[in-house]
C-alpha cells in the first residue's frame, strides 16, 4: 500500500460537460471532505454512492456544484482508498477543486499512476495494464473488443497456462535426463513428439489471436502497387468511396504515397496509394518510387493492381519481381472494359495469395476485395477471438512458438531429449517474460509511462 494520497484530473482538459477529479490513497476520502459539502460528509456516506453538494474554497465559498462518490480499500480501480468528484467540464472548477487538493497535501499523480497502483496493489497484472492502455487508444470497435478480453484477463490466463504445461513437460524430461536409471515414467520419443505438437498447437494458436489483435490496434497498411495507369488511385478512391487521389489519364501522376484510413468489419485498414512502378522518366519519379519501396516495406499487404485491358508487358514484370517474397493479391482492373489479360497470366506472372477481377472504375468487385484484404490478413475465423497484446509480448509468443517447433522438429529426428530440454526452457523463459513474471522494474516503469496522467 502507499502511503502518498493523489490527485489528478481523469478527464481531458477543455469544455466538456463534466470533468472528474480523483483520488487514491489513504487521505482520498478526508481531503475531498475538505472542500465537499454535502447532505452528509463523504466520511459518512455508503462506499460506491454518488453525493450531490457543493465545492467550496478556502474562505467557505462554493465554486462549483458537483456529485462527488468514495470507494473503500480493496473494492476500488486502484485498490486502495479512492474518491471520485465529477465537477463541471473546462477549466476552471477542475483546476480549483485540484488546486485545493494539491494545497490540502495531495501529491499530483504521475501517468499512469493509479493503474501502476492497482497493479501493486495486485488487482491486474502487467498483461492487464497494456490491455487498459489498449482500450484507451483503440481506434476500431474490433480492436476495443479485443483489449476488453485481455482486460479480463484472457491472455495472461492463457499464456500462464501454456507456461504450466511446458514446466510438466520440461520436469519430466529432464528428470529422465538426471535419473536415467531410476525407471521415471520414461516419456517414449512418440509420446514426446505428441506432447510438444499439443503445446506448439496452442502457443501457435495464442501467436495468431495475439497477432490478430494487434493488427487491430495498429490496423493493417495495405499499399497499392503497379505501373503506371493501371487504376491504383482509381481503386483507392472506389475502396474510400470518395475522390481522396488525383485520377488522370497521364503515367506518374501519383509521386509521393498517399494514406489513407478505412475500417472494414471494424477493423482498420490504412491504405498506402503509391507512385507507378517502372523506369523512371526523370528524378521526382526516381524519388517516388524509393518511396513505393519504404511502403512495401511497411506493408502487411500489397495489392499489385494490373490493367486487365491491355497485355502484360515488362513493366508489369518489373512492378511484379519487387513483390517476391512479400504476401500480396494480384488485382486484374479495368474489368469493364474487354478482357486481354487472363487469369492464368496473371497467376503466372507473380506468386501471389490470390487473383481478383475488379473494375475501380465501375465498383464492381470493391466489396469483395475488402473482404479479401481482411480475410488474407487477419485470417477468417479469428475476428472474434482477437486477444489484444503489445507488439513486445506477441515476440514473445513467437519465441515461445519456435522454441516449441525445434523441440519437437529436435525429438522427431531422434536428436536427443537434452536438447529439447533446452528449447522448452527458452520457450518457458519467453512466457515469464510475456507475463513479467522475472519482475523487471524497469519495463513495469515504462509501460506506466505510456499512460495519461488521471489513469
Ligand atoms: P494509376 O496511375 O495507376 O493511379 O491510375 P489512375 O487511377 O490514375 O487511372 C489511370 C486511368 O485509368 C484513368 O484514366 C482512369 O480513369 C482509368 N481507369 C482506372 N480504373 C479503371 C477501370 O476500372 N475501368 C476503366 N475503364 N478505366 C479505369
Amino acid at each position: 500500500m502507499q502511503n502518498e494520497t493523489i490527485a489528478a484530473l481523469s478527464t481531458a482538459l477543455g469544455e466538456s460537460a463534466i470533468a472528474i477529479v480523483r483520488l487514491s490513497g489513504p487521505q482520498s476520502r478526508r481531503w475531498a471532505d475538505c472542500l465537499f459539502r454535502g447532505r452528509r460528509p463523504l466520511a459518512e456516506t455508503e462506499p460506491r454512492f454518488m453525493s450531490h453538494g457543493r465545492l467550496v474554497d478556502e474562505r467557505g465559498e462554493p465554486f462549483d456544484e458537483v456529485l462527488a462518490v468514495w470507494f473503500a480499500p480493496g473494492r476500488s480501480y486502484t485498490g486502495e482508498e479512492m474518491a471520485e468528484i465529477h465537477c463541471h467540464g473546462g477549466n476552471m472548477a477542475a483546476r480549483l477543486c485540484l488546486e485545493r487538493l494539491h494545497a490540502l497535501g495531495a501529491r499530483p499523480a504521475k501517468a499512469g499512476e493509479f493503474t501502476q497502483r492497482a497493479f501493486l496493489s495486485g488487482r491486474i497484472d502487467l498483461a492487464q495494464a497494456e490491455a487498459i492502455l489498449a482500450t484507451i487508444r483503440a481506434r476500431s470497435e474490433a480492436g476495443l473488443k479485443a483489449a476488453q478480453k485481455s482486460l479480463a484477463g484472457d491472455l495472461s490466463r492463457r499464456a500462464a497456462t501454456l507456461r504450466e504445461k511446458i514446466l510438466d513437460l520440461s520436469a519430466l524430461v529432464e528428470a529422465g535426463l538426471d535419473y536415467p536409471d531410476e525407471e521415471l515414467p520414461p516419456l517414449t520419443g512418440p509420446e514426446l513428439v505428441e506432447e510438444l505438437r499439443s503445446l506448439s498447437g496452442e502457443a501457435h494458436l495464442l501467436f495468431d489471436r495475439c497477432r490478430t489483435g494487434l493488427l487491430l490496434s495498429q490496423g493493417i497498411a495495405v499499399a497499392l502497387v503497379g505501373k503506371p495507369n493501371v487504376g491504383k488511385s482509381s481503386l483507392l478512391n472506389a475502396l474510400l468511396a470518395r475522390p481522396r487521389a488525383l485520377v488522370t489519364a497521364v503515367a506518374g501522376t501519383t509521386r509521393d504515397v498517399l494514406e489513407a484510413p478505412l475500417s472494414h468489419r471494424g477493423v482498420p485498414l490504412h491504405l498506402l496509394d503509391t507512385a507507378g512502378l517502372r523506369v523512371p522518366l526523370d528524378e521526382v519519379e526516381a524519388l517516388g518510387i524509393d518511396r513505393t519501396m519504404e511502403a512495401l516495406e511497411r506493408a502487411d499487404l500489397a495489392l499489385l493492381v494490373l490493367d486487365g485491358s491491355a497485355p502484360l508487358d515488362d513493366d508489369d514484370r518489373r512492378a511484379a519481381s519487387r513483390l517476391v517474397g512479400r504476401p500480396h493479391l494480384t488485382l486484374v482492373n479495368k474489368s469493364d472494359l474487354p478482357h486481354r489479360v487472363g487469369d492464368d497470366e496473371a497467376r503466372a506472372l507473380s506468386p501471389s495469395l490470390g487473383v481478383l477481377r475488379l473494375s475501380a472504375r465501375e465498383g464492381e468487385g470493391i466489396e469483395a476485395l475488402k473482404e479479401t484484404v481482411v480475410d488474407t490478413v487477419v485470417g477468417s475465423g479469428l475476428l472474434d477471438e482477437a486477444l489484444n497484446a503489445s507488439a513486445s509480448q506477441l515476440e514473445e509468443l513467437r519465441l515461445a512458438r519456435s522454441a516449441l517447433d525445434e523441440a519437437r522438429r529436435l525429438v522427431r529426428e531422434g536428436l536427443g531429449e537434452d536438447v529439447a530440454a533446452a528449447n522448452l526452457t527458452e520457450a518457458r523463459s519467453a512466457l515469464d517474460r510475456l507475463l513479467f513474471l522475472d519482475g523487471d522494474d524497469a519495463l513495469a516503469e515504462r509501460i506506466f509511462s505510456r499512460f495519461c496522467v488521471g489513469k
